[in-house]
């Protein structure tokens, strides 16, 4: 399988991230494919930890030499369970973008930096309307930065890269609802309505019998995984909420 190495080799943009990253002695950051470990450094000297995943088990033998507070970890990103990390910060491997943005709304997390192909950055924001940009501006508000010429990588990738953030929102009882929804993508969607509803009623500190979450759920009648919904399913079964 391809590992994507594509270097961040300009100096300034790597500590532009890091400012970006607003970073401190409590955090603890995960950097996705951490590769020769430059970014790596640069977050270690400010921040309590950093658990550096890497698939190459080259690479993952280089950042084992880093300072103590480096945590490597050899594996491929989006097979692992991720410890606990109050931001991620990474120039990830381009092709497990949209995979990433998946996973991660499992993990509760303060801030996300990444560097991501220019292409996808203007997915996330909107700029076409897919599946991927619905659930990423339910979990995040997400913002732009500057765009990064290709030059600027060794070797260089094939396109215009972007760096990102990503920020949680705080979400109010619909949107609460709406992720619990989202995040049980194994379920049929009946079931993971009733489930979402009745947990994120708890977390607002509402009770919800399973009867009245079932009435509630009576009109959706589709018979599939929340994984296999269509955009313009999703955008159906969000509306109900919103109303
Ligand atoms: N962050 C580094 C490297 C970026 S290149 C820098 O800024 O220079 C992407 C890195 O991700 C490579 O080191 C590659 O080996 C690693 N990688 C690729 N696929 C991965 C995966 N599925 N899980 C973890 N690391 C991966």
């Amino acid at each position: 399988m391809e590992l994507d190495q594509h270097f961040l080799i300009d100096e300034k943009i790597l500590r532009k991230i890091v400012v970006l990253s607003k970073v401190g002695e409590r955090d603890i950051v995960l950097e996705i494919g951490a590769g020769r470990g430059e970014l790596t450094e640069l977050l270690a000297e400010k921040v309590k930890k950093v658990v550096a995943v890497e698939k190459d088990e080259n690479l993952f033998l280089d950042l084992k030499k880093l300072d103590g507070n480096v945590e490597p970890v050899l594996g491929n990103a989006l097979d692992l369970k991720f410890p606990k990390f109050n931001k991620i910060i990474s120039n990830i491997p381009y092709s497990i973008s949209e995979a990433l943005i998946q996973k991660l709304i499992y993990y509760d997390f303060e801030l996300g930096i990444f560097l991501v192909p220019e292409k996808f950055s203007k997915l996330l924001v909107g700029e076409k309307n897919t599946k991927l940009t619905l659930i990423a501006n339910i979990f995040y508000d997400i913002n732009l930065y500057e765009k990064i010429p290709p030059e600027k990588f060794s070797p260089k990738p094939r396109t215009y890269s972007r760096i990102i953030s990503l920020e949680p929102k705080k979400p109010n009882f619909q949107e609460t609802i709406f992720k619990q929804f989202l995040r049980q993508r194994d379920k049929k969607v009946k079931n993971a309505l009733r489930e979402a509803i009745i947990q994120g009623a708890e977390r607002f500190g509402k009770k919800f019998t399973k009867n009245q979450a079932r009435e509630f759920t009576k009109e959706f009648e589709i018979d599939k995984k929340v994984q296999n919904l269509d955009l313009r399913e999703l955008e159906k079964i969000k509306k109900v909420f919103w109303k």
